[in-house]
């Protein structure tokens, strides 16, 4: 038994109590420390939040001035100075006509808010009708109750099933066990195209379209083939579908832009950030409008939108955002995610890709899904109950290098600030624990 009361997120226990424990006392820069002086590459930037890397002191100090100022005031129909300036910066990054940015804590919450803005948007004009939402497979946003519904069948969502409400589903862009275009054809996003006969069917009904533009994330970095975000924007746009752009991974510069949806200068209606909008300090996240959804919720009282967090927009993480994003401001982060992404890419390819249990490598900047199989040549999957991807993941921490896994895919995903010889280490570390795992 663990010794502390702690219920832990996402975590079989049983299998906690058995694992060695790692408990982290301090990190610095693109390490986590343990309580024993050990470090580790935080090679998932803290579950894909941090940013800059940690104890970063711009955003330290930004943090502690803040805290000896205002530790928190509302946002219910009053305001303070830290979420004004944040959301004139983010005014800023975001796309043009994005400009009505509403605050909450977390990526789940904000996802709850931009489902209750579509539907509302639809229903303050008179057309309550237009109430059903249409998502991707195995698509991952958030797991509250209504997240969770307009996310992908499994585990996350099964046993809730009385709970939830039915999105209109159409198939996800997973090349490497895509079912339409056929084997080692080139891709024709016949995923995208099956999004038309929904829309003929059921056009007059729907509200809005939730997708994680270019990378799915938690269903194992599927990276998107070029155009079909905008394939989609266009699709939604002949049907007057509201598009919902879910960037809680991929915003702040992990895909080698600002934002996944500036890969394709796609503008979604609504855009929802979370994870790295505090560089991955504090909880902090946001639903963002066009002028088109805002004017429809403005006026009358009752057209107002029903939503609000005690915390929403707190004045301590509203400045860690501030200073996360002030960095971005001479460009050098993104040029570096692009250059650190393909000295991965290399690393990846010479160190990684020959193993014979590696199945797909899939990459988009500093995002990275290695698909495990049990047979590279007929991509038969690993079993059903294999604990492999596990057991990498613990056997890297011995090399120094600390990773969680989606099911078979061993995810890597370190901060921006990843430097060069880190990105050695890391995979280094990776092929001894693959090795390790899976002895040839
Ligand atoms: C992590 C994630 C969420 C949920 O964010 P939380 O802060 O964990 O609630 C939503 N959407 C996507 C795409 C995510 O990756």
């Amino acid at each position: 038994m663990s010794d502390y009361p702690i219920w832990h997120p996402f975590t079989q226990m049983a299998r906690f109590d058995r694992d060695p424990q790692l408990v982290i006392a301090r990190a610095e820069a693109n390490r986590l420390i343990d309580t024993e002086g050990k470090e580790y590459i935080d090679g998932v930037a803290s579950i894909w939040a941090n940013v800059h890397g940690h104890s970063h002191p711009k955003i330290v100090n930004a943090i502690q001035e803040q805290a000896s100022k205002l530790q928190h005031s509302t946002l219910l129909g009053i305001t303070h100075e830290p979420a004004i300036e944040l959301t004139n910066r983010l005014n800023s990054i975001i796309p043009n006509d994005l400009k009505h940015i509403f605050l909450s804590e977390n990526g789940a919450s904000a996802v709850e808010v931009s489902l209750k803005m579509a539907i509302q948007f639809w229903a303050n004009q008179g057309h309550p009708e237009r109430n059903r939402i249409i998502s991707l497979e195995m698509a991952y946003h958030g797991d509250t109750l209504g997240a969770v519904s307009v996310g992908g069948d499994g585990p996350f969502r099964d046993v809730y099933q009385p709970f939830l409400f039915e999105p209109i589903r159409f198939p996800n862009p997973y090349q490497y066990r895509c079912t339409m275009c056929s084997r080692g054809s080139v891709c024709t996003s016949e995923c995208a195209a099956q999004l038309r006969p929904l829309l003929d069917q059921f056009a007059g009904q729907i509200a809005a379209l939730i997708i994680e533009p270019r990378v799915q994330g938690a269903a194992g970095i599927i990276v998107s083939p070029d155009d079909h975000l905008r394939a989609i924007r266009y699709l939604c746009d002949q049907y007057d579908v509201l598009l919902i752009a879910d960037e809680v991974a991929t915003g702040f510069g992990k895909t080698g832009a600002m934002f996944a949806c500036d890969l394709e200068q796609v503008t979604p209606d609504i855009m929802v950030l979370g994870k790295g909008i505090t560089g991955g300090y504090l909880p902090l996240a946001a639903t963002v409008a066009t002028d088109r959804i805002y004017d429809a919720f403005y006026g009358e009282e009752s057209k107002k939108l029903f939503h609000g967090h005690t915390y929403a927009g707190n004045p301590i993480c509203c400045a860690a955002g501030i200073a996360s994003i002030d960095l971005f401001s001479d460009g050098k982060v993104i040029e570096q995610v692009l250059s650190r992404a393909a000295v991965l890419t290399d690393f990846l390819e010479k160190r990684i890709a020959d193993h014979p249990n590696v199945g797909d490598i899939r990459q988009q900047g500093l995002m990275v899904g290695i698909e495990l199989v049990a047979d590279k040549e007929t991509r038969e999957p690993l079993l059903p109950k294999s604990e492999a991807t596990w057991n990498v993941c613990l056997a890297v921490r011995e090399y120094g290098l600390f990773i969680r896994p989606l099911g078979d895919v061993i995810v890597l995903m370190p901060p921006l600030s990843i430097e060069e010889d880190e990105i050695d280490l890391m995979t280094e570390a990776l092929r001894n624990g693959l090795d390790r795992i899976f002895p040839i």
